[in-house]
């Protein structure tokens, strides 16, 4: 069994960006600049939101975060965003999600330049996904998924990919990216998916996000397939994902690890996402 060690990959993509900075920085360029919006006092959002800032300083990236009351209209909000869309030294905006629930989070969304949107969930850079152009920017799980994959040497060409959560953020994405050029046959399950395990046990890929502890289980993958695990899930102080990894990395050929896996390459990506932007300017 494979171990896909996303934390090995991720902290040489991390190098790579802080030589590629350094040496820009050396000839004179500023340094990149992520701004980084957080409403409300949600624990996990703030370490997720602390860990990113972190990312940001080690590699050369100088955070800009904005700690924003819970009781921020949207207007306010709009209003700090537009002042970052036109700031000509921020690079990417990042608003940390969720959102509490007075604010439409499809319309802040929306409210970000998409020239700046590191998290590539603006329509524009989804619909540049969907429709298999490439100057658009990734969301960066899918993305951390497939440079996973790839760092491993996993074909996925054609393969029977099995996607189960359909969220905007992670499922549906993965799936145009798994369509986009891997030309990968795809399938997303859902919570009125009937029979998820006639689904799954026929993936050759099986990439899980559905935030539900340990739901797939050994009875439910292939013998030799490759198992993504995207939960995060908090159980008694401890971080477990949504596959039963301990019963699952029997019968697979590879399996990434919770945590360790696919989290620190959301946060490699980014780091690259950020890196790419500003470079582009420089460069084009
Ligand atoms: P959402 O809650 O937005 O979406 C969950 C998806 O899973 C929905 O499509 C839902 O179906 C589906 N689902 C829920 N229960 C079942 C079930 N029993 N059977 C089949 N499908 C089910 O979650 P996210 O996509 O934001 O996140 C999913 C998980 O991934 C969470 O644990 C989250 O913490 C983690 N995560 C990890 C990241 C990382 O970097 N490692 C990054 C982002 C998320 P329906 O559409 O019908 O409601």
């Amino acid at each position: 069994m494979i171990l896909l060690d996303g934390k090995v990959l991720a902290q040489k993509i991390k190098e790579d960006i802080k030589k590629n900075i350094e040496n820009l920085v050396s000839k004179g360029y500023r340094p990149p600049t992520l701004s980084v919006i957080l409403v409300g006092d949600n624990p996990a959002s703030q370490i997720y939101v602390n860990k990113k800032i972190k990312d940001c300083q080690e590699v050369g990236i100088n955070s800009k975060p904005f700690f924003l009351p819970r009781d921020i209209t949207q207007l306010e909000l709009e209003e700090l965003i537009g002042s970052l869309n036109g700031d000509d030294e921020v690079d990417g905006i990042l608003v940390q999600l969720p959102l509490p629930s007075h604010i439409n989070t499809l319309e802040v969304i929306e409210y970000i330049n998409p020239k700046k949107d590191v998290d590539g969930f603006h329509p524009e850079n989804v619909g540049k996904l969907a429709t298999g152009r490439d100057d658009g920017i990734l969301p960066c799980t899918p993305y951390g998924i497939m440079r996973l994959l790839q760092e491993y040497n996993i074909d996925t060409f054609g393969k029977d990919v099995v996607i189960v959560g359909a969220s905007n953020i992670v499922g549906k994405p993965m799936a145009l990216l798994f369509l986009k050029d891997e030309k990968s046959t795809v399938t997303i399950c859902h919570k009125n998916t009937r029979d998820l395990k006639s689904h799954t046990s026929k993936a050759d890929i099986l990439v899980v996000a559905t935030g539900v502890p340990h739901l797939i289980k050994a009875d439910m993958v292939k013998k030799g397939a490759v198992v993504v695990d995207v939960g995060i899930n908090r159980i008694d102080g401890k971080i477990v994902g949504d596959v039963d990894f301990e019963n699952v990395k029997e019968k697979v050929y590879a399996i990434t690890p919770v945590p360790g896996g696919v989290g620190p390459m959301t946060v490699a990506m980014l780091l690259q996402n950020t890196f790419d932007i500003y470079k582009r300017k420089f460069t084009s």
